[in-house]
């Protein structure tokens, strides 16, 4: 299955040059390479301008409302194992209103993937501060909130224990591929944080100033050490790549089993759970 065989007929309605439009091209670029069906994938949302993206995915789609789209997918999840499930959305749906829910799919680690559109804004509402809006931001164009530091939600999912955080960009394709493609088969909550502009809210530039300040984690780099996935993501600038990732030994560890024995994934321990009938 190509990955336009895996998008709806209907037309995004997003800002021409909207950095949303290339997380769609990524996903469905992503679940194509991994032969994942229609008929198997649900692609849950709240509310927002990314929120909008199920629409556009042939799947089992639910555009819930704003910020619960963890909780409705985590249920969805539960009562439908072999179902890959892909949770999207935008800073201020998941970081604000939502955010609640976060720390908690991630301490259940349920085998969902939660995509974050972060454009630093609330589109959909026309342009008001967000909780990842930078102080420079607030402060040269008079946004809400100017004294108030934003969040930093990668160190935050770390600190939630999440055992998967990867971070890419919307305007770089095959890294996005990539990265969603990892977080689609980890075995447990994974989390992609994605820097997409606005082109309508953000400065004409915003963009390229976020890839500006980004750079790709160096081949080197040991994405199993949790101390330095803190260390990279509290420098100021944007790591981009899979900034960690639990062993798959801890993972079965935890499951009760060995990642090379009988280990069956979260979600399937589930299955083996539900009733048969
Ligand atoms: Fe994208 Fe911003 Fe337009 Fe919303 S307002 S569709 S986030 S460019």
């Amino acid at each position: 299955m190509k990955p336009k065989d895996l998008r709806t007929e209907l037309l995004p309605v997003w800002c021409t040059g909207c950095g949303d439009f290339g997380v769609l091209k990524g996903l469905t670029q992503a679940l194509s390479d991994l032969e994942i069906a229609p008929e198997k994938l649900a692609v849950i949302s709240g509310i927002g301008c990314s929120s909008r993206l199920p629409g556009y995915v042939k799947a089992y789609s639910f555009n819930t409302i704003h910020g619960r789209a963890l909780p409705i997918a985590s249920g969805l999840k539960t009562a439908r194992p072999e179902l890959t499930t892909v949770v999207v959305g935008g800073d201020g749906d998941g970081f604000s209103i939502g955010l609640g829910h976060l720390p908690h799919a991630i301490r259940r680690d349920i085998n969902l993937t939660y995509i974050v559109m972060d454009n630093g804004i609330y589109g959909l509402t026309k342009g008001q501060a967000s909780p990842t809006t930078e102080l420079e931001s607030k402060r040269t164009r008079g946004l809400a909130g100017g004294d108030e530091q934003p969040l930093n939600p990668v160190l935050l999912v770390l600190s939630a224990g999440c055992g998967f955080v990867a971070r890419t960009h919307a305007g770089n394709m095959p890294h996005m591929r990539e990265m969603m493609k990892q977080a689609i088969e980890y075995p447990g909550f994974s989390f992609v944080h994605v820097l997409a502009g606005c082109v309508t809210y953000q400065p004409r530039n915003y963009s390229d100033q976020l890839l500006q300040r980004s750079y790709e984690l160096p081949a080197e780099y040991d994405k199993s050490d949790l101390g330095a996935a803190i260390t990279a993501v509290r420098d100021g600038r944007f790591a981009l790549g899979v900034i960690y990732k639990r062993p798959l030994e801890e993972v079965a560890a935890t499951a009760g089993a060995t990642a090379d024995e009988d280990w069956t994934p979260p979600d399937a321990v589930l299955k083996q759970d539900l009733p048969t009938e």
